[in-house]
């Protein structure tokens, strides 16, 4: 994955900036890796996980560690069975305190410089108030630790759904929900990140993948998420011998991600226009022998029919990713029916005409990604058409997750930011430099975080994720 270059500044010149009387505010350049050849992508993070009582709690630290983490479970009630395994993976384990704060501020900590991983789970509650106070006193230790750690740290609050009468339960849940919707503006000048993740029948293997996609090199970019873990649907975890379609994939984010899966070891079929026939050829032969270029209009029904024609001599299909769009911004006065019909058209009707075509394919379950945009769920000044379709999008996916589960097929949205590609090169340098001070990390994203967060909802890591909305915006204020 190539260096965030243009955001790393000199530290000299950082140091200059700070000094200046300008209302800019500077990055922290991210941590990217390519996990691909990285054995241990952790291998310089110090992990402290909250409580060890579930299996997924004990998958959470196994994992952390197996991944390189240096991991410390706080848990005075952890079960001494369950520490004996951990500590084969060399994990260790400190008495709880409520002063976590002070904990990891403590001299030892205090010159300990690398990213702390900080992963909590929201205790079982009893009912009361008391119950609710207890919970969020551990809300405000975790999240002062997260904020006074080193830079890059990640804070995971890591929540079981409660039940409908468990009112504590409810009101800790939804003040850690609150707390995550601000917390991550504080953390992401310092690159820093955190989410929340609502279990709600995930395996425990499913809920310690997610965990550390979030927290590794591959979702750098992923801040604010409130996710829902669901039961898993589809385990089979290789990417050889699968078919992956991307649509628009040509440049830009598609090819990212027709990259990024052929790398993984999927058959790729590249589609795009057939203008631009040439680019997604070139695209296709920097993936290898494993990439097939389909130039078709997936927008309209012959362009489709197209589609699944080609991809029928493959016999098989595993993951959809709708990600062909284009924008033709004017206020609304202003934009042509045709303008508002192109958009509609392309970012939305075409996924459906696609689907439809491809659907008889996709007989062994897998997985759908559709290409949303944070515009479609803030909208956005001179985009009505756009975020139209975008907003729409977000419905299909909630719509296929239920439609489709049965089939084995999850779906969901992804929400990019701003994302340097082709399609945002022409926005003007003002509204580029705003889009920056309006995103907590201070920065854009690059096509490859998309790329990995379409590869991670792709694959069976995601198992758990259907009918989600996830954001890949780096934590833009607007709609958040
Ligand atoms: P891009 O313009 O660089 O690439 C889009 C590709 O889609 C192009 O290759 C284009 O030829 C292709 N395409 C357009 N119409 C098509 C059609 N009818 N059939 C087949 N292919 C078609 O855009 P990008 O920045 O890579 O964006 C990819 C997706 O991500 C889009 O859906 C976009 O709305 C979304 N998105 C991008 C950003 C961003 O900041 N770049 C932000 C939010 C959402």
């Amino acid at each position: 994955m190539p260096a965030a270059a243009d955001w790393s500044l000199d530290p000299r010149v950082r140091s200059l900036f700070k000094y200046l009387p300008l209302p800019i505010k500077l990055p922290t350049p991210l941590r990217r890796g390519d996990p691909s050849t990285a054995e241990r992508p952790l291998g310089d993070t110090r992990a402290v996980v909250t409580r060890l009582q579930t299996p997924a709690d004990l998958a959470v630290c196994a994992r952390l560690a197996l991944h390189g983490a240096s991991v410390t479970v706080l848990d005075p009630l952890a079960a001494a069975a369950s520490l004996a395994e951990l500590a084969i993976l060399g994990v260790r384990h400190a008495p709880w305190t409520m002063d976590l704060a002070s904990v990891l501020a403590n001299s030892a900590a205090r010159q300990d410089r690398r990213p702390l991983l900080l992963v909590h789970r929201l205790a079982a509650t009893p009912a009361g108030a008391t119950a609710v106070n207890t919970a969020t006193d551990e809300l405000f230790q975790v999240g002062q630790a997260v904020a006074s750690a080193p830079r890059n740290s990640r804070l995971l609050i890591l929540a079981d759904a409660p039940a409908s009468d468990d009112v504590a339960g409810r009101l800790s849940l939804e003040a850690a929900h609150g707390c995550i919707r601000s917390l991550f503006k504080e953390l992401g000048p310092s690159g820093s990140t955190c989410h929340l993740l609502r279990l709600d029948g995930a395996s425990a293997d499913a809920v310690a993948e997610t965990v550390a996609f979030l927290v590794g090199p591959r979702g750098v970019f992923l801040t604010a998420w409130d996710v829902r873990l669901g039961p898993d649907i589809g385990r089979d975890s290789t990417w050889s011998g699968k078919v992956v379609l991307v649509t628009g994939a040509a440049r830009g984010i598609g090819a990212s991600i027709a990259a990024r899966l052929a790398k993984a070891g999927a058959t790729v079929w590249v589609n795009d226009v057939p203008q631009a026939e040439e680019a997604a050829r070139k695209t296709a032969e920097r993936l290898g022998g494993n990439a097939f270029v389909v130039p078709a209009d997936c927008s309209s029904d012959s362009g489709a029919k197209a589609i699944a024609k080609a991809l029928a001599s493959g016999g098989r299909l595993d993951a959809v990713i709708h990600n062909a769009g284009i924008t033709r911004d004017r206020t609304l006065k202003r934009l042509s029916l045709e303008q508002w019909r192109q958009v509609l058209s392309v970012d939305l009707a075409s996924m459906v005409r696609v689907q439809e075509a491809v659907q008889p394919l996709m007989t062994q379950g897998g997985s759908l990604v559709l290409m949303s945009s944070v515009m479609g769920v803030a909208g956005n000044f001179g985009q009505t058409n756009y975020t139209a379709a975008k907003a729409a999008v977000l419905e299909l996916a909630r719509i296929w997750a239920e439609s489709q589960a049965a089939q084995g097929i999850r779906a969901n949205a992804i929400a990019p930011g701003f994302i340097l590609t082709e399609m945002t090169a022409h926005m003007p340098l003002f509204n580029k430099e705003m889009a920056k001070q309006l995103t907590a990390l201070l920065q854009p994203g690059l096509p490859e975080d998309v790329a990995e967060l379409a590869a991670f909802l792709a694959g069976s890591e995601s198992r758990a994720i259907t009918g989600q909305v996830l954001r890949c915006d780096g934590g833009m204020f607007l709609g958040a």
